[in-house]
């Protein structure tokens, strides 16, 4: 078995510079983040509020953390002083939530809109069809800049249904920064798993999520 700093190492290998990668720590101990760390990862993906606010007290201050699941708008104050990217904005709800926040703690937020590009009813994300929408909305915020955009591929081994999936990410992402981001237009796609990230990155992933293929597979908490 590969070490945690060979598998981030074998995937940097095959990603060109323009591509980052966030390493998905959820459910994994402190010790496994910080082998990554100790290799130069920076960036860490988790989908708990309470999981991450413990491990960004207990690790390196310049670590860059990156919220990857449903935010409840009760939840966003713990998170406001000190968060790097939020990649699951998916309603006015939790935007305005989001703008509340980031003007208390004086900062702008960075964040990216979920769109449900699978459609699947399991999954948040915004559907293809209101992306627009929301997207004028929270681009009305003062302290929120929309980075992007993020979508969750299928899960399933069809490399045609995430193709689908990503390239309807990429046509909002188009279509938005056309219509609504004209002086500034959005930059990110987080787009790509451990088992569709190469489709996403040929597609136009700007930065790929990967947690299985770093730090093995996840015994709970699955999402
Ligand atoms: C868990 C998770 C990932 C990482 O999934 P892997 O298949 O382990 O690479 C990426 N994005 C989101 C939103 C996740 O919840």
């Amino acid at each position: 078995m590969m070490s945690i700093a060979e598998n981030i190492d074998q995937i940097n290998s095959n990603l060109h510079a323009n591509i980052q990668l966030v390493a998905v720590s959820k459910t994994k101990p402190a010790e496994l983040l910080m082998e990554a760390y100790r290799n130069g990862q920076r960036a860490f993906g988790e989908n708990k509020v309470q999981e991450m606010v413990g491990k960004y007290e207990e690790l390196p201050k310049d670590i860059e953390w990156h919220f990857i699941g449903h935010l409840q708008t009760n939840k966003v104050k713990q998170i406001a002083d000190w968060i790097h990217l939020i990649h699951s904005v998916d309603s006015e709800n939790v935007a305005a939530e989001i703008q509340k926040r980031a003007e208390k703690a004086k900062r702008t937020i960075d964040v990216l809109v979920e769109v449900n590009t699978s459609e699947e009813a399991t999954k948040f994300g915004v559907k293809p069809t209101k992306a627009m929408e929301l997207l004028k909305f929270v681009s009305q915020f003062p302290n929120i800049n929309i980075n992007g955009l993020m979508t969750i591929g299928p899960f399933t081994e069809d490399k045609d249904a995430s193709r689908d999936s990503f390239r309807i990410l990429k046509s909002i992402f188009d279509e938005a920064n056309n219509v609504i981001f004209i002086k500034k237009p959005m930059i990110e796609l987080s787009m790509g798993m451990t088992h569709d990230y190469e489709i996403a990155i040929a597609e136009g992933s700007t930065m790929i999520r990967i947690g299985t293929a770093i730090f093995g597979s996840r015994t709970i908490n699955i999402n």
